[in-house]
């Protein structure tokens, strides 16, 4: 069974395939919130590549601009969906996944186009920048740091890893001067809540001691700030590497998105 088959057996509800072609399908598909409400619709065609790959893509003269690396249309005008997303379709499970991305994706795009930004919590970094932007969720996710510092450092430029990052050792392999500061800005606590000391809200409603800053290495998560950074500055150098080669390529900014990489690669070349 072809990946389009997976995919033309499990066709939801908010979607209309109106022609089936041995290696394309012509689809009118709703954009899905959330919540279930629903968004524009999208007249799209999805083929079948070699090695059993798939690609869906809008049909001409549709909402969507031809290319734009900030609203995950690539290059040759195919969504990326997610990571690896045009994998090929081997299951039932695997095809209800990819239509259940398809709708959110097509929602993310009603958003763009509304408030030219990508939704932040549904933003991964390109390229190889992927990957490291997933060990970094990783890392924050159990300290509740994943929105408010990991999402919005990478995606809004907020907060302690959003602007400029702590130096590294010549090798990069480490952050230089351990008795600075931590860079997350962590403060020390009183006792009893001295081994809490990386929250940075008061200790108690109230409390009116002061809170002096805590050196890098007292922070009780001294390691996960500082893998933090390391990944962080590995991040911006891979999406950094990224940007560069589509440039060579001749890859131009749409102008549909606010923030868009290509053109400030193009203000800071
Ligand atoms: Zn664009
Ligand atoms: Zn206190
Ligand atoms: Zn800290």
């Amino acid at each position: 069974m072809s990946s389009l088959d997976q995919l033309n057996d499990t066709c939801p509800a908010w979607a209309n395939i109106f022609e089936v072609q041995r290696r394309k399908l012509r689809v009118l598909a709703v954009a899905q919130q959330p919540s279930g409400l629903t968004g524009r619709s999208y007249f799209l065609f999805i083929n079948l590549r070699r090695d059993n790959l798939v690609a869906v893509f809008e049909e001409p003269d549709g909402h969507l601009p031809l290319c734009c690396v900030e609203r995950h249309i690539n290059p040759d005008a195919s969504f990326c969906l997610h990571y690896n997303s045009t994998e090929p379709v081997q299951s039932a499970a695997m095809a209800r996944e990819w239509w259940r991305s398809l709708g959110f994706y097509l929602n993310n795009q009603d958003y763009a186009s509304r408030r030219r930004k990508w939704p932040m919590l549904a933003q991964l970094s390109h390229g190889d920048a992927a990957i490291t932007q997933i060990q970094m969720e990783e890392l924050a996710e159990p300290l509740g740091w994943k929105e408010e510092e990991v999402l919005a450092a990478i995606f809004r430029k907020r907060g302690w890893l959003g602007g400029r990052l702590p130096r590294l050792s010549k090798d990069k392999s480490s952050l230089v001067n351990l008795r600075s500061p931590c860079p997350r800005g962590c403060t020390r606590k009183h006792h009893p809540f001295r081994k809490s000391s990386c929250e940075r809200l008061n200790c108690a409603e109230g409390c009116r001691r002061l809170h002096k800053p805590t050196l890098r290495a007292d922070c009780p998560n001294r390691s996960v700030v500082e893998s933090l950074v390391l990944l962080e500055h590995q991040r911006r150098a891979q999406e950094h590497e990224f940007f560069k080669s589509l440039k060579n390529s001749q890859v131009i900014c749409c102008g549909t998105m606010d923030n868009c990489s290509l053109r400030q690669e193009e203000i800071s070349n």
